[in-house]
């Protein structure tokens, strides 16, 4: 059933094929958004927006790669050509590579650093004067190794406290311009991703699945695993009517795993 609190308005969404986007597009739709969906695999995203038109959301898709600096201004004229308008923006889309810091090449930085971090500031660029013509809204998806980084996930923990630190600095220039920014860092939410690392445990110990995420979750000291749905829960609320306080936070959603104040 789609709903109302964003009826009228435009969202991209990159990142949107699987995953933690999917669901989010998922929502915002549900919300009332025009959603325009964004990652590489077209075939992936035709599903998605199949999906949302059958329960009569309205959705158009563009795959691109974004680490190339011509797809985001492909992306936001798209959306615009579309919708005619744009409100909303979630920087979602992210692969770093995880592995021991004295195996990482230039490369693995470049990569990891060109599709979040300069999609996203491409992205914002690109947005910022429609977003600004309609009290828009960004939001980043970080991610907590932004705060608590680990041995091996040296590239994510970097390109997750820069998309941290942009928020701030974007969010100074919106109290100038209007525009609302912020940023949601996930903790352990259960998609491919994850599941390549539970397929990890299940391969090391010989636990079977279930016995393996219980592992997981208590060795992560946890709560619980979160859901896709959990962090698009959270993102509509903040870029709805209701958020319009929530300016330059980095809010956690992560089951407890960030124990530092
Ligand atoms: P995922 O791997 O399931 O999905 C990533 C999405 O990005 C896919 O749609 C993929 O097609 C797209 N993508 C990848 N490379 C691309 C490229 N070059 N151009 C365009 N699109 C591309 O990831 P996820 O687990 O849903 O994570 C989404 C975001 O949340 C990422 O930024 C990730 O860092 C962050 N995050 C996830 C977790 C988690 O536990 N899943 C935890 C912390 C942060």
């Amino acid at each position: 059933m789609v709903m109302s609190a964003l009826i009228g308005k435009t969202a991209i969404i990159t990142g949107a094929s699987r995953g933690i986007g999917r669901s989010i597009a998922l929502r915002l739709a549900q919300d009332g958004a025009g959603v325009v969906l964004c990652a590489r695999d077209a075939a992936l995203l035709g599903d998605v927006v199949a999906e949302i038109r059958k329960t009569g959301g309205k959705a158009e898709m563009i795959p691109l790669d974004l680490r190339l600096p011509e797809a985001a201004e492909q992306l936001v004229d798209f959306a615009v050509a579309k919708f005619g308008r744009l409100d909303i923006v979630i920087n979602n889309a992210g692969a770093t590579k995880l592995g021991d810091f004295p195996e990482l090449t230039d490369a693995d930085w470049s990569d990891g650093f060109a599709l979040k971090f300069f999609a996203t500031v491409r992205i914002t660029r690109a947005a910022w004067p429609h977003l600004k013509a309609v009290s828009g809204s960004v939001l980043n998806i970080s991610g907590i190794g932004g705060r608590t980084p680990g041995a091996m996930f040296s590239i994510g923990g970097s390109v997750n406290a820069a998309m941290n630190c942009l928020t701030k600095s974007l969010a100074d220039t919106g109290v100038r311009d209007g525009v609302r920014v912020n940023c949601v860092l996930p903790g352990y939410v259960r998609t491919d991703r994850l599941q390549k690392r539970l397929d990890a445990v299940v391969k090391e110990s010989g636990v079977p699945m279930n016995q393996a995420e219980e592992r997981f979750v208590a060795d992560s000291k946890i709560l619980q695993l979160g859901e896709p749905e959990d962090i698009a829960g959270l993102v509509a609320f903040i870029v709805g009517p209701e958020g319009r306080f929530f300016h330059g936070a980095l809010i956690d959603m992560d089951g407890g795993a960030t124990k530092a104040v």
